[in-house]
C-alpha cells in the first residue's frame, strides 16, 4: 500500500525558526548536517510558563541550569515568562491567556511547569484552568510525546526492579498522542435490545502512524539504531495497518534502523523482564500511555521523570508528575524532573544532544551527595530542599 501525504500533514510552523524541514516544528529531526550546523548558530528562545503549585519553584531551579548550559555551551537564548492556568485565573487572566499563546507560537520550545489546583477539583473537565494544557496541545498538534527512561546510577536502589536487571538501560517511548482510541469518533454511551453501553473507537490513518514512525525512526538514528513497534496486529485492523506502515516506512526511508515488531501485552512483560533489550519503542496512544507507566517504574520516581511533546508547532517540554498541592511553597518539591526536561528541550529544540547529556550528567553527579525528601531512601547523603537541589546541579553543570 502506498503512503500518501495529505492535506494534514501540509503543516503550519507557528513562528519556529528552526523548522522548515521536512517536520515542521522537529528541529531536532534533521538528518542534513549542513543545515544542523545553521541551527546552531541560531538563538533559542524559550517561552516559560511556570505553572501552579511547585511550579514556580521548580521553574526557577530549572531556568538557571538552562541559562548555565548555555553559557558554558555558547548558545545564544532568550526567555520570557507568562502565567497559564490557575496561576492564570488569579490574576482575572483566562488559563490560557492570549499573550502566553503569542509567547509561545512566536517561541522555539516551550517549558512547562505542571498545571492545577485544588480549588477546582470539583469542577467538571471543562471548566479546570489546566485545561490550559489540552489547548497549547491542540493548537500546535503536538502528536508525538517522548518519554525517556533511563535509571540514573544513584537512584537504581529507588526502582522496584534487580540493580542487574535495569543497571544501563536507555529507553525512549514514544507515544501517539493525539489520535487513536482516545480520539477517534464515534465515542460515547448508547443503548440497545441489551442494554447500555459505552463505545470507542481506535481509528488511525496511514499518515497518523507514517508521522508517529518517522520520529521514532529518526529518534533512533540518534541513539542505538534501533526500534520496536508495538501495537496488537493480532487482534485489530487499526493495528495491521499501523504494522503494514511501519514497514512500508522503514523498507523507503529507514534501512539503516533495525526495526521489530512486539505485541503490546507481551512489550509489558520484556519491559520489566528484560528492559535492556529495548532502544526506541513507539505506540498508538492508549498502547503508549500504559507503555510509559510501565517503564516509569524502571526509575522508581515520579520526580525524575521528563516528558517531550513534539507536533506541527512549537515542542512543549514538561515534567511528567502534576502541581503537587501537598509541598506546594515549601521548598520541598523535587526540581529534577523539570531539569532533566530542560536537557530535553537542549536535545530536541535546539538539536543539541551534547547538552541535554551534560544536563543528564549534572543531575547524575548531584545525586551522588544530595537528595530531596521524595527520593531520601537509604543512606550517604543529605536531604535538601528545592533551592539547594538547583544549586548541586548547577554547581555540577560549572564544575
Ligand atoms: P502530583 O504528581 O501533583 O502529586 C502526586 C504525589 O507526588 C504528591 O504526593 C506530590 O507531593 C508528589 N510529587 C509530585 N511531584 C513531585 C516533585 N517534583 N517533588 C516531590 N514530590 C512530588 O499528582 P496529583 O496529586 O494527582 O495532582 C495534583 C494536581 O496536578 C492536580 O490538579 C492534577 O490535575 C495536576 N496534574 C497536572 C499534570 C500536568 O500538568 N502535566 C500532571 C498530573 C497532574
Amino acid at each position: 500500500m502506498a503512503i500518501q501525504r495529505t492535506k494534514e500533514e501540509t503543516y503550519s510552523t507557528g513562528g519556529n525558526p528552526l523548522s522548515g524541514n521536512d517536520f515542521d516544528g522537529f528541529g531536532v529531526w534533521q538528518s542534513d548536517t549542513d543545515r544542523q550546523a545553521e541551527i546552531r548558530m541560531k538563538k533559542l528562545k524559550v517561552a516559560v510558563i511556570p505553572g501552579d503549585g511547585i511550579g514556580p519553584e521548580i521553574t526557577e531551579a530549572a531556568v538557571a541550569v538552562m541559562q548555565a548550559a548555555a553559557k558554558k555551551f555558547e548558545l545564544e537564548l532568550s526567555h520570557d515568562s507568562a502565567p497559564a492556568a490557575a496561576a492564570a485565573v488569579d490574576q482575572g487572566l483566562p488559563p490560557l491567556p492570549e499573550h502566553t499563546l503569542k509567547l509561545c507560537t512566536d517561541a522555539d520550545a516551550i517549558l512547562c511547569g505542571p498545571f492545577g489546583d485544588p480549588r477546582w477539583d470539583n469542577a467538571p473537565p471543562s471548566e479546570r484552568p489546566e485545561r490550559a494544557k489540552l489547548i497549547l496541545r491542540k493548537t500546535f498538534d503536538l502528536y508525538a510525546n517522548l518519554r525517556p527512561v533511563k535509571p540514573v546510577a544513584a537512584l537504581i536502589e529507588a526502582s522496584p526492579l534487580k540493580r542487574d536487571l535495569i543497571e544501563g538501560t536507555d529507553i525512549l517511548i514514544v507515544r501517539e498522542l493525539t489520535g487513536g482510541l482516545y480520539f477517534s469518533e464515534p465515542r460515547g454511551y448508547g443503548e440497545d435490545d441489551a442494554g447500555k453501553y459505552g463505545v470507542n473507537t481506535m481509528r488511525y490513518h496511514a499518515w497518523e502512524v507514517e508521522r508517529i514512525g518517522r520520529i521514532a525512526f529518526e529518534a533512533a538514528r540518534l541513539r542505538g539504531k534501533k526500534v520496536h513497534s508495538a501495537d496488537k496486529a493480532n487482534a485489530l485492523e487499526s493495528m495491521q495497518l499501523w504494522r503494514e506502515t511501519m514497514n512500508k516506512l522503514h523498507d523507503t526511508d529507514f534501512e539503516d534502523i533495525t526495526l521489530k515488531h512486539v505485541f503490546v501485552d507481551n512489550c509489558c512483560m520484556q519491559l520489566v523482564s528484560d528492559p535492556k533489550q529495548f532502544d526506541v519503542v513507539v505506540a498508538g496512544n492508549m498502547f503508549g500511555d500504559i507503555l510509559s507507566d510501565v517503564g516509569a517504574q524502571l526509575t522508581g520516581s515520579l520526580g525524575m521523570l521528563p516528558s517531550a511533546s513534539l507536533g506541527k508547532g512549537t515542542p512543549l517540554f514538561e515534567p511528567v508528575h502534576g502541581s503537587a498541592p501537598d509541598i506546594a511553597g515549601q521548598d520541598k518539591a523535587n526540581p529534577l524532573a523539570l531539569i532533566l526536561t530542560v536537557g530535553m528541550l537542549f536535545t530536541h529544540a535546539a538539536k543539541r544532544p551534547d547538552i541535554g547529556e551534560a544536563i543528564d550528567n549534572a543531575v547524575a553527579k548531584a545525586l551522588e551527595k544530595f537528595r530531596t525528601p521524595d527520593i531520601a531512601r537509604g543512606n550517604g547523603f543529605e536531604v535538601v530542599g528545592t533551592k539547594a537541589m538547583g544549586e548541586a546541579v548547577l554547581a555540577a553543570l560549572e564544575g
